[in-house]
């Protein structure tokens, strides 16, 4: 039982759900960030006491203040955090989607990095207490590879990627391990959010002929790299289906 206290966002769904049930089965305690109550609450129904849920809207910052003050009323201080929110909105450059740009610059970035400010202080506490302490941020191969019409979205996941490896630089000499995950095509709700019936139907054929990786097999991943020695940081991990080139 590793007993630890985690703090994950996006876990109404795909990889953060997954991840919750994982951390769970090996003894951590959970609190389930995201913004819709109803999949939180089912899900922690689930997961029994070890889980709490948590709405929390990451492009707000009242509402992560909000998360900090139940996560620490019910768990205490934390020594895992998990950004998994996120959203992909393609769309041609050419289209001028302003309200896509800024919802996902705020949710993969801004809203990522309010997480960190909110939660940093205990994970650089559990280390000087000698405890593992981590911060994982689920970035994307997108952050390397270019794709037409994807280009806000990749350049969300360069700048966390980026923001992953500087933070290191921070968090390292405190014994704060800070993992980057880049993952491909994986099987989740994210797709669903395309407002573009040609890239929609473009996403779903890319993972008929290549396959999709499962939301657990990152959650098994996430529980690989969160349980070695606390010394030791895979600090940069891309993860893709075989055939995804
Ligand atoms: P999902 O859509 O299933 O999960 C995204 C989660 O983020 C949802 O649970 C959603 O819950 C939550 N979320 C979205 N906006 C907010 C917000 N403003 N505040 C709080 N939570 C929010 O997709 P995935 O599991 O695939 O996505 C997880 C991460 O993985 C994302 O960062 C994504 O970019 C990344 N990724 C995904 C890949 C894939 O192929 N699926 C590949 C590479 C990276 P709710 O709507 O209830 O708030």
């Amino acid at each position: 039982m590793s007993n630890r206290t985690a703090v994950i966002t996006g876990a109404a769904s795909g990889m953060g759900e997954a991840i919750a049930r994982h951390l769970v089965k090996q003894g951590d305690r959970v609190a389930l960030l995201a913004r819709r109550t109803d999949r939180l609450g089912e899900l922690a129904e689930e997961l029994g006491d070890r889980a709490l849920p948590v709405t929390a809207d990451v492009t707000s910052r009242e509402s992560v203040d909000n998360a900090v003050r139940q996560v620490h009323d019910a768990f205490g201080p934390v020594d895992l955090v998990v950004n998994s929110a996120g959203v992909m909105l393609p769309n041609p450059i050419d289209d001028g989607r302003e309200d896509e740009w800024v919802r996902m610059i705020d949710t993969n970035v801004t809203g990522a990095l309010r997480v960190i400010g909110a939660f940093g202080a205990d994970l650089v506490e559990a280390a000087a207490a000698g405890r593992t302490a981590d911060l994982v941020n689920i970035s994307s191969i997108g952050a390397h590879v270019t794709f037409p019409n994807y280009a806000v979205y990749g350049a969300t996941k360069a700048a966390l990627t980026h923001l992953s490896a500087s933070l290191r630089s921070e968090y390292g000499p405190r014994d704060v391990r800070v993992t980057n995950i880049e993952p491909g095509l994986t099987d989740t709700e994210l797709g669903g959010h395309i407002d573009n019936d040609g890239l929609q139907g473009q996403l779903g054929q890319m993972v008929d002929a290549i396959g999709a990786l499962s939301a657990d097999e990152i959650a098994d991943l996430v529980g690989y790299v969160t349980s070695r020695p606390r010394h030791v940081n895979l600090r940069q991990i891309v993860i893709l289906p075989t055939r995804q080139a």
